[in-house]
């Protein structure tokens, strides 16, 4: 008999149970290790989607970045519209992977 941790409240329980004794979760027919094991991969999966978001936020944000600071405005008569549009880009791209960036350190945390 080992002792894992319940999932739900990460209080230590034995892998073999059927029942969390401290939130009364009940695990069915998998045993809490499968459980443990299957929240671990949600995790890790999740982490990964926003790593994933991270980088193309970073991605929004540099395509952004180089219009806003090479992109040739003055010749054209949308130029304004353009400039405004890669602005909004670069700010997004930036705000995206601020908001990335708190979701993966709370989701770390967890
Ligand atoms: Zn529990």
């Amino acid at each position: 008999m080992a002792i894992t941790s319940c999932p739900s409240c990460s209080k230590p329980i034995s892998d073999k149970a059927k029942q969390c004794q401290h939130c009364n979760l009940n695990f069915g027919d998998a045993s809490a290790e499968d459980i443990q094991r299957k929240a671990n991969f949600e995790k890790y999966k999740n982490l990964q989607k926003l790593q994933n978001q991270s980088m193309m936020a970073i991605v929004l944000f540099l395509i952004g970045a180089y219009f806003t600071f090479l992109g040739d405005f003055e010749n054209s008569d949308s130029g304004m519209m353009m400039f405004n549009a890669s602005v909004a880009v670069t700010t997004i791209g930036f705000i995206w992977y601020g908001v990335n960036r708190a979701r993966i350190a709370l989701a770390k945390r967890k």
